[in-house]
């Protein structure tokens, strides 16, 4: 037999790199997406989710029936709670009320306990991170995954995600774009790809309502505005990001998003979810600065499915004043 693969922990990784057609003929770059989508968990997150766990288990923190906390705006926890599931361990996470209700509910059919908490700014004690940080504290047998400031995280997006788009594309890489939650997948990639060839530029991609973009371009975190993504943006500068090279940022905001999520949808048959359309929407702007002839390779998270009643639902977005585009 061949092409079995030994488990779930054993499907994460190892995905495809889409050329994103249309995108590449406008433009006259290559445009790729690492379809993150397509691990077994759904998303990007499974990779940190698995070098957490492992780190964790090489280090005796986490033992056989042991328990994995975490804050998460969701995709981490679906990840954690597989990944638990697979080898034994038992998975409590902390979410904000204000994250899509597929996500929490997939968490629990998944057999993870959620707590759902009010959305309070970090130097709030009862922020979901700072909660959860406490909860495995108090817990006997439990660890902290503490994806944001854990480098087990960038250090799984080191060692595979930027290994395989450096193979994927043959060396031929010229920019990395990709918005940041964490912070793990940029850093990770961005500081792989550095290694291999000092000239890749490294472009951050930022919603509004996240201070990375002013921290970047003024030194001073600075946050205004607010965005329907889920899971990218931030108000501080994580241990993972930390240290990464950054030679440019954009900020993209949500019509832009919304306008390129049915764009791949509508013209490349990839339905995802909304930090895609930030990542994408940011590609084409650095494709454009750099001109014809770059290969550009940015992050495709999620699929759409986690935000049916979002993003693909026209009350949902008129509500917040985004209109959904025309075929
Ligand atoms: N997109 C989605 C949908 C996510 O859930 C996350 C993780 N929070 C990201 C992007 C950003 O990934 P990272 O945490 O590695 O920065």
């Amino acid at each position: 037999m061949v092409g079995i693969t030994g488990g779930f922990v054993e499907a994460i990784g190892n995905t495809p790199l889409i050329r994103l057609r249309r995108l590449s003929e406008a433009t006259g770059c290559q445009i790729l997406g690492k379809a993150e989508f397509m691990n077994p968990g759904g998303s990007v997150k499974d990779r940190a989710a698995l070098g957490i766990v492992e780190q964790a288990e090489a280090a005796g923190a986490l033992t056989a029936g042991g328990t994995v906390v975490e804050g998460t705006a969701g995709n981490t926890g679906i990840g954690l709670a597989h990944i638990c599931n697979a080898k034994g361990y038992r998975t409590l996470i902390v979410i904000p009320e204000t994250q899509s209700q597929e996500k929490i509910s997939l968490l629990r059919t998944l057999g993870a306990e959620v707590r759902t908490v009010p959305a309070v700014p970090y130097r709030d004690p009862n922020n979901y991170v700072r909660f959860s940080g406490r909860l495995a504290q108090e817990l006997p047998g439990a660890i902290w995954a503490n994806q944001f400031d854990n480098t087990a995280n960038r250090h799984a997006h080191y060692t595979t995600t930027g290994p395989e788009i450096w193979r994927q594309t043959a060396g031929h890489v010229h920019a990395w774009v990709a918005a940041t939650g964490t912070g793990g997948t940029y850093a990770g990639v961005a500081r792989y790809l550095k290694e291999q060839n000092p000239g890749v530029r490294c472009v951050l991609a930022d919603p509004h309502g996240s201070g990375l973009y002013s921290w970047f371009k003024t030194g001073a975190i600075t946050i205004s505005g607010s965005s329907m993504t889920e899971g990218i943006g931030n108000s501080r500068v994580t241990a993972n990001l930390e240290g990464a090279p950054v030679d440019d940022t954009i900020r993209i905001g949500d019509q832009t998003a919304l306008n390129m999520i049915y764009r791949l949808l509508w013209d490349e048959g990839l339905f995802m979810g909304g930090s895609v359309g930030i990542n994408v929407a940011a590609a084409v702007q650095v494709a454009q600065e750099m001109g014809p002839g770059h290969c550009i390779v940015t992050v495709l998270c999620d699929g759409g499915s986690r935000y049916q009643s979002r993003l693909f639902d026209d009350h949902w977005l008129r509500q917040r004043g985004l209109q959904r585009p025309c075929p």
